[in-house]
């Protein structure tokens, strides 16, 4: 066992399909989502048994809407010991809502998860990483709903979001509300991106670990890793019509992304976020001390 193992970083996905990114949201519209072949739950499947093969316990950010017309893939998620976090209700970037829509967004969306997964959704993770400067707010209204972690910020320079000089690592937002930025890399006075989504694809695999052992030698912190099913989906219906920068953005080497995730479950050891960064001790845990 390797010396990285001593520190725990967080595993996450974004359950959403691919018709929901925000980058193709010029293409195809809300209205249209009904129609769209649904990937989502035999995505979700490999996940869960690639995760149980490396014993990996991992926090799920769902979407209300896939939560809706898809229960069993919430049930799955609750029943093999993985946190139900939420990632809104429509996939709307908090950036675009006003307070009141957010509020009814996020809140329709923990209830939904609650009612289907029978625990306390207590985390949430903004859309496109979509809590910035021009909406601080959004923390407030997070909590006020109810919620005790959010995992929103990106802490580095991007044309669709980010916020360069917030912390880098976890931090009280707001009392009662944590804020858990995923992962960068300090050099050279920037920022980068070390935690998984397109640059995941992009580097080379030894990249993506560097990154992350850097972050657990240099800081000392746990690293916050994510994905998202469609990024594992080879047969995905290809979107036509996209600009040039997205198509590359969304496909690039989605073939390789299933064994690379396997490669980090081999490399790293991993947790869910309410575990790791709030302390909690989890069912799944006292079962199987228990069992032990
Ligand atoms: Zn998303």
């Amino acid at each position: 066992m390797s010396e990285q193992k001593a520190i725990r970083n967080a595993m996450t996905v974004d359950v959403e399909d691919y018709f929901q990114v925000s980058a193709f949201a010029p293409y195809i519209a809300r209205g249209d989502w009904e129609g769209c072949e649904c990937r989502v739950e035999r995505n979700i499947e490999r996940i869960l048994a690639l995760f149980a093969q490396h014993q990996t316990k991992a926090t799920f950010f769902t979407l209300g809407w896939i939560a809706e017309r898809y229960p069993q893939v919430v049930r799955d998620i609750v029943a093999a010991g993985h946190e139900l976090a939420s990632h809104g209700y429509g996939h709307e970037r908090a950036s675009d809502l006003s307070p009141q829509a957010f509020m009814q967004d996020i809140v329709r969306a923990k209830k939904l998860l609650e009612d289907l997964g029978g625990h306390e959704v207590i985390g949430y993770r903004a859309p496109s990483f979509s809590i910035g400067k021009s909406n601080l707010w959004a923390f407030d209204t997070l909590r006020e709903a109810g919620y005790q972690y959010s995992s929103s910020v990106y802490p580095i320079q991007h044309d669709h979001y980010g916020m360069p000089d917030s912390p880098r690592f976890a931090y009280p937002v707001r009392e009662g509300l944590l804020e858990v930025p995923v992962t960068t890399l300090r050099v050279m006075n920037k920022n980068l991106p070390s935690s998984g989504g397109g640059y995941f694809r992009l580097l080379p695999y030894p990249v993506s670990r560097w990154l992350i052992r850097q972050v657990n030698a240099q800081d000392q912190q746990s690293a916050v890793f994510y994905f998202h099913p469609w990024e594992i989906d080879v047969d995905q219906p290809r979107v036509a019509g996209i600009d040039s920068k997205s198509r590359f953005r969304h496909y690039v080497n989605i073939a390789r992304t299933h064994d690379r995730i396997g490669r980090l479950l081999q490399d790293f050891a991993w947790g869910r976020m309410d575990e790791i960064f709030l302390g909690r001790r989890t069912a799944a845990l006292a079962t199987s001390a228990v069992a032990a």
